[in-house]
């Protein structure tokens, strides 16, 4: 049985000993800057992670040996919403139910314990980032530039504040983004039921019967020859009797339903622009928390309202029709919890009014693959709100601002007070004098790690240059980090992020997503244990970039053979090369000749194919030469050479199984940089001198 885990330890040692990735700006050779994605810390790293980091490292160890000095560095997210969550699991504790400093400060103690282990899980994968290049987007650094973008885009008039319905998630207590809404399935109930004007019954379809309290409006399309006889009418709401007026508008959708509809406040974002455009009085009946404010059923949770209501219309007889319906909703991607429109006041950077130029923005960058592009742009397209930064939470970055509580002057500190926090310092209003209020609101984290560009090059005093050669990510955060990183990019510095963005895809487990509740999850920590890293690495190359990939674990097999083999091969070579000096033999034989010539098309083609992404080709490329050419063919034909054949003869031998073996393992090295490096340290080091990889 051999060590796998000793083996790799050994050279993760060597790897830190030796600074073999430690950046430095003054090295030669062009620098290449990956705009590294940082993990959200949480207790351990999953598969997906393996997966796409795997491939990002590909690249930045394929773009190092080709002579680039690369900078890539290495941070954590690690604040907002998602650290939360994770800090209330692990201490089992809820952070509305405690002071706001104390639940900080436990969320720092909780990260100053797990981090260290995350980040190690990234080292055993063999990640070459330099890890001393380092940051955390809650850190002193990250929270200064982040507040410095918030200053900057206030005063280009880019932010604004506004108290307005917005998508509100009752589990979390905070309004969210757009971004975060994820949709889900629900099965519910379609019913009809009955309003009445002048008399006569008005039939209404709805699947949310709670908000009849919340109804401001019923809506008709003037068109719709059914409601001709409803112009200027009010119509009388079931159970509670108060009348709403008639609207005929444009909007209604005369196949929906029956074509007359409740407009409430609020049921969804077409509720938020109707009561806007007819300026109508929202009566706003859910709490934050979603307990319905007042009333027979105060302090109720929405969908137990829902019920409710339904029970009294039908005993009523108010309900005219009822049908199961399966529909899609919208939900917070965070807790799963269905998303509701509650007017509050929160800030937001302006993006609705430049789609056309984030598209042409986009088009400027190099996708890979090129088809994600079109993601980006779908995303852009459907956008149908601004970007929302604020978030009624605890831990994250202090939105750096006082309002004056007379005269409503909005007041920012001076950016050499940077990073502060608003509500540790009193501030008078320097145009009334008045008293000021601190924002208490915290920026989302998604408003912080787009500007890891800045943040990373302020690590090397601003060496490292906007553009960036590559921002690596997987696809499911386009439409956040990749699309946020594009708009601050233009924002701060009138340039795209980076000129190349490659995007991952996911992990699947029998072409299912991967899920603790339904129980497929794979540990990547387990099977680097079993076969090592290098073997998960090279079950990472295995799928086109930007394809999803089934999780199978003979396909990890198929990387520990390899790395058995090669192995093997190099023992063998290296019992037969114990005098040869390393130097080239005046003559070469014909069938050395050609093999070289072979090894020399590998080369050109593995190369072409890692500087287009396509590291699968580069690895099968390379595996089937090792393999049939060199170990099936040229190790079987040479054996007898090197036992009997002429001094010129094996010279000429020598050299080729030299060569061609170490060229092996220089191009397979960004896949497999262990067990390369193993061997490379025992057999060529000695002879070659330079650092491997
Ligand atoms: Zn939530
Ligand atoms: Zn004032």
């Amino acid at each position: 049985m051999d060590d796998i885990q000793g083996s790799e330890k050994k050279i993760l040692d060597y790897w830190e000993k030796e600074k073999v990735y430690r950046f430095n700006p003054k090295k030669k050779g062009k620098v290449y800057s990956i705009d590294t994605p940082p993990p959200t810390v949480s207790g351990d790293m999953h598969v997906g992670h393996a997966f796409s980091y795997s491939q990002q490292d590909f690249i930045a160890r394929f773009w190092r040996m080709y002579g680039h000095n690369v900078f890539y560095p290495f941070g954590t997210d690690d604040n907002g919403l998602p650290t939360e969550r994770l800090v209330e699991k692990l201490n089992n504790v809820k952070s509305r139910d405690m002071p706001r400093a104390k639940f900080i400060e436990l969320c720092q103690w909780t990260l100053r314990k797990v981090t260290p282990d995350f980040i190690q899980q990234w080292k055993n994968l063999g990640i070459s980032a330099d890890y001393e290049m380092f940051y955390s987007t809650i850190d002193k650094n990250s929270r200064k530039i982040s507040q410095k973008s918030f200053i900057d885009l206030y005063k280009k008039g880019l932010i604004y504040k506004k108290d307005f319905p917005t998508i509100w998630c009752v589990e979390c207590q905070t309004a969210i983004a757009q971004a975060e809404l994820e949709d889900r399935e629900e099965h519910s109930r379609f019913l009809t039921i009955k309003f009445t004007a002048d008399g006569k019954d008005l039939l209404i379809s709805t699947t949310r019967p709670e908000l009849i309290p919340a109804c401001v409006a019923i809506f008709v399309n003037p068109k719709d020859e059914r409601y001709k006889w409803t112009k200027g009418k009010n119509a009388k709401s079931p159970l509670y009797g108060f009348e709403v007026p008639i609207i005929w508008d444009e909007s209604a959708d005369m196949k929906k339903g029956t074509g007359a509809m409740m407009v409430c406040s609020y049921g969804d974002k077409y509720d938020v622009e109707a009561i806007a455009r007819h300026k109508l009085n929202p009566k706003i009946i859910f709490n934050h928390d979603g307990t319905l404010k007042s009333g027979e059923y105060k302090g109720m949770k929405i969908k137990d309202v829902r019920k409710k209501i339904i029970e009294e219309l039908k005993a009523g007889n108010f309900i005219v029709k009822e049908e199961p319906i399966t529909h899609m909703v919208n939900v917070h991607d965070k807790c799963g919890t269905e998303i509701e429109f509650l007017p509050t006041e929160q800030w937001f950077i302006k993006i609705l009014d430049k789609k056309k130029e984030w598209i042409s923005l986009g088009k400027k960058i190099k996708w890979h693959p090129d088809y994600m592009r079109k993601r980006y742009e779908n995303w852009v397209n459907g956008l149908e709100w601004d970007w929302t930064i604020s978030r009624n939470r605890y831990f994250g970055i202090p939105i750096p601002v006082w309002t004056c509580k007379s005269c409503g002057e909005v007041i920012l500190p001076d950016e050499r007070e940077l990073p502060i926090d608003p509500t540790a310092i009193k501030v008078t209003c320097p145009q009334c004098k008045g008293d000021t209020e601190a924002e208490t609101k915290v920026l989302d984290t998604w408003a912080t790690s787009p500007l890891t560009p800045q943040i990373a090059s302020s690590l090397v005093r601003n060496k490292i240059k906007i553009p960036y050669s590559l921002r690596p990510q997987a696809h499911d955060i386009i439409r956040t980090w990749a699309f946020y990183t594009i708009v601050k990019s233009l924002y701060h510095e009138k340039s795209i992020p980076w000129s190349d963005i490659m995007i991952s895809g996911f992990v699947t487990m029998n072409g299912e997503k991967m899920a603790k509740s339904k129980g497929n999850v794979i540990n990547p920590n387990e099977i680097i244990e079993k076969y090592g890293a290098d073997a998960l690495r090279f079950w990472a190359a295995g799928s086109k970039l930007g394809e999803n990939m089934d999780y199978r674990e003979e396909d990890v097999l198929v990387g520990k053979k390899f790395i058995t083999k090669l192995k093997n091969a190099s023992n063998f070579v290296f019992m037969n090369l114990k005098d040869y000096n390393g130097k080239k033999p005046k003559k070469l034989d014909n069938g050395d000749i050609e093999f070289l010539g072979k090894l020399n098309e590998v080369i050109k083609n593995s190369t072409e194919y890692l500087l287009n992404y396509e590291y699968s080709k580069a690895r099968t490329e390379i595996e089937t030469f090792f393999w049939k050419d060199f170990c099936d063919n040229y190790l079987e034909s040479v054996k007898k050479i090197v036992y009997q054949g002429n001094e010129s003869d094996k010279q000429s031998v020598k050299y080729t199984l030299y060569r061609s073996l170490l060229t092996i393992l220089k191009l397979i090295a960004p896949i497999m940089p262990f067990i390369t490096e193993e061997v490379y340290l025992q057999h060529f080091k000695g002879t070659e001198k330079e650092i491997f990889c």
